[in-house]
């Protein structure tokens, strides 16, 4: 696969972080995470002129990789601090990771199709990204790393999953689109044992959460 970061979508990745900026995008430390990360490798190669378009766009397996002020919004939702324990449902094509990965977060992500799994896993490898990757159902989370202090959902999730907010740590924070088949993206505190706080951002669209796995 050509590898190649040139001028030329350095300079494209530049106009997509004004882009956010105007979107109101503030939190610099993820504005600088997409300004480094290449998402054009995160594309088919023959889509490399959409990677920097601010739009959803489609992957392998029926996927979408997220559209960028999506990745923006929630990664800036999640008020990250480097050297937190992040867990990612849905790596899909492994963008957002990267760009959680590109903040100085330990990141563990789930993906429940053997295909985007095994894909992603090894692009994010080859472009120097390391987190821990596994193939399962979201829905389970990752009981034997919890707790984590964020938890990210890319997929519309019809209910909240319970187990993810147990593998929360007080005072952590999830953000998840909630819905069956428009969402609204929720930011969830963490602000006892049994108690949470939920706040409703706004409209979104999202693939769904599916139970099980794919191979
Ligand atoms: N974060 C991704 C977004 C991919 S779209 C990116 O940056 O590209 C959502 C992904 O969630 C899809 O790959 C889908 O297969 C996956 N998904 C859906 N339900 C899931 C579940 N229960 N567990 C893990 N992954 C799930």
């Amino acid at each position: 696969m050509e590898m190649l970061d040139s001028f030329r979508h350095k300079g494209m990745r530049q106009r997509l972080v004004q882009e956010l900026v105007r979107k109101n995008i503030t939190d610099n430390k993820v504005l600088e995470a997409i300004g480094r990360v290449p998402r054009h490798l995160f594309l088919d190669s023959s889509f490399v002129s959409f990677a920097y378009q601010d739009k959803a766009f489609p992957i392998a397996a029926g996927q979408t990789i997220s559209q960028p002020y999506t990745v923006a919004l929630q990664s800036q939702l999640l008020n990250i601090s480097a050297g937190e324990k992040v867990l990612e449902v849905g790596t899909g094509s492994g963008y957002q990771a990267a760009v959680l990965i590109e903040m100085g977060v330990k990141l563990f992500s789930i993906e429940r199709q053997k295909e985007l799994f095994t894909r992603s896993t090894h692009l994010l490898k080859q472009i120097g990204y390391s987190g821990r990757f596994f193939l399962g159902d979201g829905y389970e989370g990752l009981s034997s790393f919890a707790p984590f202090d964020k938890v990210i959902v890319t997929a519309g999730a019809p209910f909240l999953p319970e187990k993810l907010l147990l593998q929360m740590k007080i005072g952590g924070i999830m953000v998840i689109p909630l819905g069956d088949k428009k969402q609204v993206m929720t930011r969830i505190t963490r602000l006892s044992e049994d108690d949470f706080e939920q706040e409703q951002i706004g409209e979104c669209a999202f693939v769904p959460m599916l139970k099980g796995t794919v191979n």
